[in-house]
């Protein structure tokens, strides 16, 4: 960290960089968790589905950046191993071994929901005391929300749709 850095920052850095490190795994995790999804989703709606799956990934991995960038900043060590994500990690991968839209979508609902508690925690902890990574936080917690919204709608209408069909039926 530069010396200006240092005065000017009230947070405990120990505490700020293992949280970063827990954030950063959680991002990698969610990356592949969205890239192999929707590569095995099947189902209705999964045409219009997928490419926004892909390009949640590719937000999630810009998500990445932003952190590793910050920690380095901050004068700390990023993980260096993809062994030790889904141990710093709290947020959990979730095995697609179902392909079926609603069983990805809902995964990738928990890991948003996951991720916004995290976000939240990082602007919490930061606020008023770090700027730098309040904002960073607060930028990716904007994303997270507008994820969750977006697996939310889609869950939404495909209970909408069983329900119709179910309707018809009788
Ligand atoms: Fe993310
Ligand atoms: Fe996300
Ligand atoms: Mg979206």
């Amino acid at each position: 960290m530069g010396k200006q850095a240092i005065k000017i920052s009230s947070v405990d850095s120990d505490e700020l960089i293992k949280k970063l490190n827990a954030a950063l795994s959680e991002e990698w995790l969610a990356y592949y968790q969205y890239w192999i999804g929707a590569r095995l989703m099947e189902g209705p709606m999964r045409s219009e589905v997928e490419p926004e799956l892909l390009l949640h990934a590719d937000q999630e991995l810009g998500h990445a950046v932003l952190i590793v960038d910050r920690i380095v900043q901050l004068g700390g060590t990023p993980v260096v191993n993809p062994m030790e994500w889904t141990k710093l990690a709290t947020c959990r991968y979730e095995e697609p071994s179902d392909p079926y839209i609603e069983v990805i979508l809902t995964q990738n609902l928990h890991g948003e929901r996951c991720a916004i508690e995290r976000f939240q925690d990082l602007a919490d902890f930061t606020n008023g005391k770090d700027h730098a990574t309040y904002q960073m936080a607060v930028q990716i917690l904007n994303e997270e929300l507008e994820h969750e919204n977006d697996l939310e709608d889609w869950l939404k209408d495909l209970a909408r749709m069983k329900n119709d069909l179910a309707k018809i039926r009788k």
